[in-house]
């Protein structure tokens, strides 16, 4: 924090305000953790997992927006629709294979395996929970390939903990980690967040959906009618302020 204020003292401040209830109270603590991940010792936020899921539906749904409402609602139902049935049929298939996570964590985790086959490790602690991982093909800080040395701890309980910070902030195990496990004879699936276990991801798809029949099958609404008011209601494009 004193690095970040000798550099730009705006930017500190920013900081130190951030995710306060009240933004000037020194009363309450600090909010760090939700400025940035590497605050988050209570490993609550993980990777994509936190990412805002209405930023997500604003890609998909670029083309959409131009639509009048109507539409963006027909569109958007159809579209979670498929997004359950795909993936949910994706879910099983995997299932049939004996996968333990879903089809993407799997190829992560193939790829780092394969990384981790040519690390050397070295136990640093009688305890044998620290060791010294040694990539003879790392990328140093000044872009080219050389020989890195990693820290890796594995705690009593918890996930292994690594300078590389990839177990921490996204709950996978890294390349590192996994070069212990072989060492240790450890499941390395045991280092890996149950969150992206296969039927935690089965269960997020499992939701069903009732299509909304035709028009006339309709209970009718006795509601109010919402209208926009007209005076408030500029002609061309919405104003950004
Ligand atoms: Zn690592």
């Amino acid at each position: 924090m004193d690095m970040i204020k000798q550099r730009d003292a705006a930017v500190h401040d920013y900081i130190m305000k951030f995710g306060k209830w009240l933004h000037n109270s020194d009363a309450e603590p600090l909010a760090l953790h939700k400025w940035a991940q590497v605050h988050d010792r209570f490993l609550n936020r993980w990777g994509i997992m936190t990412s805002n899921g209405f930023e997500v539906l604003n890609s998909v749904f670029r083309i959409a927006r131009q639509l009048p409402v109507c539409a963006i609602v027909d569109k958007t139902f159809y579209k979670c629709v498929d997004w359950f049935v795909n993936r949910q049929e994706a879910a099983i298939g995997w299932e049939a294979t004996r996968l333990d996570f879903s089809l993407n964590i799997t190829l992560v985790l193939h790829r780092r395996n394969e990384k981790a086959r040519k690390h050397d490790i070295r136990p640093m602690y009688y305890g044998h929970n620290n060791y010294e991982v040694i990539d003879k093909d790392g990328l140093l800080k000044t872009g080219v390939r050389g020989e890195v040395r990693y820290d890796v701890t594995f705690p009593p309980e918890g996930m292994p903990i690594c300078v590389c910070r990839r177990p921490q902030l996204t709950g996978i195990s890294c390349n590192h980690v996994l070069a212990v496990c072989f060492l240790r004879r450890l499941n390395p699936n045991d280092y890996v967040s149950p969150y992206y276990s296969l039927q935690n991801y089965i269960n997020t798809w499992s939701g069903r959906f009732n299509g909304f029949g035709n028009k006339w099958d309709w209970s009718l609404y006795n509601g109010p009618i919402i209208r926009p008011n007209s005076d408030k209601v500029n002609k061309g494009r919405r104003k950004h302020k």
